[in-house]
């Protein structure tokens, strides 16, 4: 099965794809706390009700990111109506599991929606729209929402041809790495904060690993 996660991972960078797969990883981001706090908060409970299922939930928690996450987070009803919270779409033809952070309908429409933390100046970032065309995918969503925690913004995103063709690409390129292919290192600001630095440093680039 490819989790969305998975794809994601991939876009921060394909290695860390690779040791998220094959060695998993307990840390506790901001982003965990934001969603740990948008669940408690859609259902009614506080701040203090979400930190203590976040530390219940996670190995690795941690006060200092959830007490600055909290700080910043912004909650604001747009109205829509909840169907489920933290629900999985899967799709058993394309061997896809897709979780978001709620199914929620707006007048008419079921739509999934994501949580992510601050917007970009217009639209929605690129990888917004691959967890839309995932979505999309595994569930025949054609748009979805996606909620702003630090601006309390609410955006919608259509999960067009394009997109969804790129998430297959994703795919296509995870599947090889869950067989164990090692792809190149992709250097960037978030080597400073993974936690597998130290190994990746030391792992040799393959040719073939740039095709990847
Ligand atoms: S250290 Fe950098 S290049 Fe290596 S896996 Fe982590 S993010 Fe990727």
């Amino acid at each position: 099965m490819i989790r969305l996660s998975q794809l994601t991972s991939y876009l921060t960078c394909p290695r860390l794809c690779y040791y998220r797969i094959h060695f998993g990883e307990t840390s506790f981001t901001e982003m965990t706390a934001a969603r740990e706090i948008y669940f408690s908060l859609r259902q009614g409970f506080d701040f203090e009700w979400a930190k203590k299922r976040a530390e219940s939930l996670h190995d690795g928690f941690d006060c200092e990111i959830f007490n600055r996450v909290a700080e910043k987070f912004v909650y604001m009803d747009h109205g829509y109506r909840s169907i489920e919270i933290d629900a999985l779409i899967k799709s058993e033809a394309l061997n896809l599991l897709v979780s978001v952070e709620e199914v929620a309908e707006v007048g008419e429409d079921k739509l999934p929606l994501f949580l992510s933390l601050y917007p970009p100046e217009k639209g929605v970032w690129r990888r917004d729209l691959i967890k839309a065309g995932a979505a999309s995918l595994a569930g025949g969503f054609r748009e979805a929402l996606f909620y702003y925690a630090y601006t309390g913004e609410l955006r919608r995103a259509e999960a067009t041809f394009g997109i969804r063709k790129r998430v297959l690409r994703l795919m296509e390129r995870v599947k090889l790495i869950q067989r164990g292919f090692l792809p190149e290192r992709r250097e960037s600001g978030y080597c400073n904060y993974c936690s597998f630095k130290e190994d990746c440093e030391s792992r040799p680039e393959t040719f073939a690993s740039k095709f990847l």
